[in-house]
């Protein structure tokens, strides 16, 4: 019986990889439901490619432009952020979470109360809403599987292995697009130069993340709540290969490391398949070529966002949806060309102290995260406001 899976993000880079790994075996997957936002083009031409039942854009605005572009198929056109939560709620054995930001928050809260194994991309699903999204899964018995390639790379080495003999958890970092620049020089980085990645090509806005280490701090947050570990047990090593994902420490010194190429469809199909393996369209790595690995502590000075994300860690509640909310505005702020590169640290931070504590001691519901999310995101436009004029 072919598995039914859909994918929410279809559009995206992870979309368009899980995209990839299924199109190869067509008749082992049926798939439910597509969701996209902008590339409609995109959007149209894999719903019918892989027949789906639906195609979904999040912006409401496109709906006719799907209609047209999928006339004929028989598949069905909706739009707007019901119409993708509708779409995850369809019966499917397997969901892709793939759409960027806050916004895979619900579509992904969805799949699971209909009992989906979720395969985890949208790491800001944990970031915002790490204990609410896993009582859901317990609740409605729907698995959790990171995506993620340093998470993936953890529950690997963790296979066979019981969590209390685990001493730490090392997350590796590329370092993104500024490791080697001169601190002074950070203020001054373009759009362009944040967007350009050394090692992997993933959608912009990680991209930016992974040079500002954002995109590290979120991981941090996201670590601590799908494997239950204490902040103090989790380290960020930089590694400008990006070959180790993770590692995995253990009680009796032992350090487990997960190789691989920089390719996100060893994740995507690790969780695809799991729990078997199955051969993967990945490149081999030959060591000997590489020749050497190397390792640098990471800087708090160079990468404040490490910084950040232990001092949410500490603070719990929902903190750790405020930092996100207030990060992604900072980032649309540094996209549309209104905050400077180091700007966006100091917004998140002065967002962080700013807010009032009752909404981060607020019980952890959907409604109450989207609701601080909105807070924080209004806050973080009127700082940008106040200090660009
Ligand atoms: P992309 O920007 O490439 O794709 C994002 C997807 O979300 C697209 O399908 C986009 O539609 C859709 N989308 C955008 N805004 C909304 C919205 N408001 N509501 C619903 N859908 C929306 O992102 P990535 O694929 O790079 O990343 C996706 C997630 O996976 C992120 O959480 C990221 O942190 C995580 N991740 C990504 C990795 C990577 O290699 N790219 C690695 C590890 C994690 P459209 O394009 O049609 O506008
Ligand atoms: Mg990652």
């Amino acid at each position: 019986m072919s598995r039914r899976i859909s994918i929410l993000g279809a559009t995206g880079s992870i979309g368009q990889n899980t995209i990839d790994l299924i199109a190869r075996y067509p008749d082992a997957y049926n798939v439910v439901a597509l969701t996209g936002a902008s590339n409609i083009a995109q959007l149209a031409s894999d719903a019918k490619r892989l027949r789906a039942d639906v195609a979904v854009t999040a912006d409401e605005d496109r709906l006719e432009d799907l209609r047209d572009a999928l006339q004929g198929s028989g598949i069905e056109a909706a739009a707007g952020p019901a119409a993708v939560n509708e779409a995850a709620s369809r019966p499917a054995d397997w969901v892709m979470s793939a759409i960027v930001g806050a916004a895979g928050l619900a579509p992904g809260m969805c799949a699971l109360e209909q009992g989906a194994t979720l395969a985890l991309a949208n790491k800001e699903t944990l970031v915002c809403a790490g204990s609410l999204i896993l009582e859901t899964a317990k609740r409605h018995d729907a698995r959790l599987l990171p995506v993620d390639s340093e998470h993936s790379a953890v529950f690997q080495a963790l296979v066979g292995e019981e969590m209390s003999a685990v001493e730490r958890i090392v997350i590796t970092a590329s370092g993104g697009a500024f490791r080697d620049w001169p601190l002074e020089q950070l203020a001054t980085a373009t759009l362009a130069e944040a967007s350009a990645h050394p090692n992997w090509d993933m959608g912009q806005r990680i991209t930016i993340d992974s040079a500002s280490m954002f995109n590290k701090a979120l991981e941090l947050i996201e670590t601590r709540e799908y494997f239950g570990v204490e902040p103090s047990q989790i380290e960020v090593l930089v590694h400008p290969e990006s070959m180790i994902h993770a590692m995995v420490g253990f009680r009796d010194g032992a350090l487990m490391a997960h190789v691989g190429p920089p390719d996100m469809r060893h994740a995507i199909g690790y969780a695809l398949h799991w729990p078997v393996r199955r051969t993967l369209p990945v490149e081999r790595l030959d060591l000997a070529a590489i020749g050497q690995l190397t390792f640098r502590a990471p800087d708090e000075v160079r990468w404040p966002a490490l910084r950040l994300a232990r001092e949410v860690m500490e603070r719990g509640g929902l903190s750790g949806a405020i930092f996100n909310a207030a990060k992604e505005t900072a980032l649309d702020g540094f996209i549309g060309g209104r905050l400077g590169f180091t700007k966006m640290a100091e917004i998140v931070q002065e967002v962080l102290e700013t807010t009032d504590p009752s909404h981060i001691d607020a019980a952890m519901t959907l409604d109450n995260v989207l609701h601080v999310d909105h807070i924080a995101r209004e806050a973080t436009r009127s700082l940008i406001e106040q200090k660009t004029g």
